[in-house]
C-alpha cells in the first residue's frame, strides 16, 4: 500500500497550504479605506497576481488587447485557464467588472469573493463544482482616467474611472459592432469559454427608492425555448429569493427616466449591443447588477458581492439541468425555420410587482433654476404597480439555406469569425440563384452615435429580390 503515502503527503500539503492561505488576510484597497476607495486597474491586477501566487486554485491570464495599450486580464478559479478546460460537471460563470469604471462595486467585490472562495471562507464544498471567470477590469482606458466629478452625485468611492474607453466608447454598446479591442478580446474569449451564466456588474442612476440593488435580466422570451422559461419561472424568482433572504430584497432594474416608478414601469430591453443582449444570443442567462448610486459604496459593493454569491450557489443549485435544457435549445435553434430580429414592448400585459419607494416631489432646482424631481427618504411606501414584461415579435425572418458574402466584406467575416460562426468558401467562381436584399431607401438620425450613424428604421425600407448573382467568391488567392 505504498501510493497511500504520496497522496496523504499532497493531501497534508494542500491542506497546510489551505491553512496558511486562509490566515493571510489579503485585505484589498476597499477593505483597508474602509468602504471609501475603489482599487485603480493597476493594483486590482497585482491583488490577483499575488493571490494566484499563494494558491494554485487560482490563475491570472493575458486574453487579448484592450484599445488603451494594456492587456485585458481574465482571473481563472477552479478550472486551468490555459488550456479553457472547465471539466463537464462544473457550471461555468463568467463575471464582467468595470465595463463603466465610474461604476465599480464588481471590481472590489470580485476581488473579496475570489479570496473568499479560495480560502473556503465561502461557499464550502460547492465551490468545487464551479468554473469562476472574471474579468476583473474591463474597460482599462476608462479606469486610467481616474477622477472625483464624472459621476458627481453618486455617492463615493472618493475616485474612480471614466465610462468611455481609450477611444471614448461606451464598452456596454459595442457587443455587436466591435469597434474596440476590448471587445474583440471579450468576444473571443467568451466563445471558448461558452460559460452558462453571465454577470455585468453596474451602478444605477435615476429614481431614489429602498432598494440598495436592483436586477436587470436579460429578456427571458428573446433566449427562446425552455432556457428561458426555466430563467424567468425559476432561476430569476430563486436569485431574488436568496438576496432577500440574505437581507438585501431587490426590485427589476427601474427602468423609468424622467419620472418616478409608481405608475409602474417595462422590463429594459437589452439590445444585442448590450453585455446581457449579446450573451443571450448564445443562450447564456445574464444579469446587469445594479447596485444604487445614492446608497453608499460600501454597501454598493456588500450587496454586489452578496449577488455573485447567490449567483454562484443558484448556478451550482441548477447546473445539471441548466446544461440539459441549453443544449435541447441550442439543437432547437439549429432546426428552426424561423428566427426572431426585432421585439416590441407588449404595454397590454403585465405582472404586478410590489414596490418599495420613496415619496417624490418636484422642487426649484439651485444649480439650473428649472425644476427637479426629489425623493424624500423619510417617506418610504410600498405599492403594487404593473411591470411590463412581455415582448411581440416585430420582426422574424425564414432562415435561409445559407447566406451568401463577397470577400470584399472583410469586417462581416471577420465579425463572424471572432463569434465562432462556422462557414466555408467557394472554391472556384460559382454561378447561384440567390434572394438578394436590396436597400430602396434609408434615413440616418443626425447624430452619430458611438461612432457610427445609426439608422433609424422608421424611414428605410428593405426588401428582398430573387436574383442570379455571379459570386467572385475565389477561395485560396
Ligand atoms: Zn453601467
Amino acid at each position: 500500500m505504498t501510493w497511500i503515502k504520496p497522496i496523504l503527503i499532497s493531501t497534508v500539503l494542500w491542506l497546510l497550504a489551505l491553512y496558511s492561505f486562509a490566515q493571510k488576510k489579503n485585505i484589498t484597497p476597499f477593505e483597508k479605506s474602509e468602504g471609501r476607495a475603489t482599487s485603480t486597474y493597476f493594483e486590482c491586477i497585482e491583488y490577483y497576481k499575488s493571490l494566484a501566487d499563494q494558491n494554485r486554485l487560482i490563475q491570472i491570464e493575458e486574453i487579448g488587447k484592450t484599445d488603451s495599450g494594456y492587456p485585458l486580464h481574465v482571473v481563472a478559479f477552479n478550472f486551468n485557464g490555459r488550456t479553457e478546460s472547465p471539466t463537464k460537471n462544473k457550471i461555468k460563470i463568467l463575471i464582467l467588472n468595470a465595463i463603466h469604471p465610474g461604476e465599480p462595486a464588481g471590481v472590489d467585490a470580485s476581488m473579496m469573493l475570489v479570496r473568499d472562495l479560495a480560502s473556503g471562507k465561502i461557499l464550502g464544498e460547492i465551490s468545487g463544482t464551479i468554473s469562476l471567470a472574471i474579468i476583473p477590469f474591463y474597460n482599462v482606458g476608462g479606469g486610467l482616467m481616474r477622477g472625483s466629478f464624472s459621476r458627481a452625485n453618486q455617492n463615493g468611492p472618493e475616485a474612480y474611472g471614466f465610462r468611455g474607453n481609450a477611444k471614448n466608447l461606451d464598452l456596454n454598446r459595442d457587443f455587436i459592432k466591435m469597434d474596440a479591442k476590448n471587445t474583440i478580446s471579450f468576444v473571443e474569449y467568451f466563445q471558448r469559454f461558452d460559460p452558462e451564466i453571465f454577470v455585468d456588474t453596474h451602478t444605477s442612476n435615476g429614481a431614489d427608492y429602498q432598494y440598495i440593488m436592483t436586477c436587470l435580466d436579460t429578456h427571458p422570451q428573446k433566449m427562446g425555448g425552455k432556457l428561458g422559461q426555466f430563467m424567468k419561472e425559476k432561476f430569476t424568482p430563486s436569485l431574488f429569493e436568496s438576496m432577500k433572504k440574505n437581507g438585501y430584497e431587490m426590485s427589476p432594474f427601474v427602468n423609468i427616466y424622467g419620472k418616478t416608478p409608481d405608475k409602474g414601469y417595462g422590463q429594459f430591453f437589452d439590445y444585442p449591443r448590450f453585455s446581457t443582449g449579446y450573451t443571450a444570443l448564445f443562450q447564456t442567462i445574464g444579469y446587469m447588477s445594479e447596485a444604487h448610486m445614492l446608497k453608499s459604496f460600501k454597501e454598493r459593493v456588500q450587496v454586489t458581492y452578496q449577488f455573485l454569491i447567490s449567483i454562484l450557489e443558484n448556478g451550482v443549485a441548477n447546473k445539471d439541468l441548466i446544461r440539459s435544457i441549453r443544449e435541447i435549445d441550442r439543437a432547437n435553434i439549429m432546426e428552426a425555420d424561423k428566427y426572431v430580429l426585432g421585439w416590441d414592448q407588449d404595454h397590454t400585459e403585465s405582472d404586478t410587482i410590489l414596490f418599495k419607494g420613496y415619496q417624490a416631489s418636484t422642487i426649484d432646482s439651485k444649480v439650473t433654476g428649472g425644476k427637479r424631481l426629489k425623493y424624500d427618504r423619510e417617506h418610504p411606501y410600498e405599492i403594487k404597480i404593473p411591470y411590463y414584461n412581455k415582448l411581440l415579435v416585430n420582426k422574424s425572418i425564414t432562415v435561409p439555406k445559407a447566406y451568401v458574402i463577397s470577400q470584399a466584406w472583410d469586417k462581416v467575416i471577420k465579425h463572424l469569425e471572432v463569434n465562432n460562426i462556422t462557414f466555408s468558401r467557394y472554391l472556384a467562381d460559382t454561378l447561384l440563384t440567390v434572394e438578394t436584399y436590396y436597400i430602396e431607401d434609408f434615413k440616418t438620425y443626425q447624430s452619430p452615435y458611438e461612432g457610427r450613424h445609426r439608422e433609424d428604421c422608421q424611414g428605410s425600407r428593405t426588401s428582398p429580390q430573387l436574383t442570379r448573382e455571379f459570386y467572385h467568391a475565389i477561395a485560396g488567392n
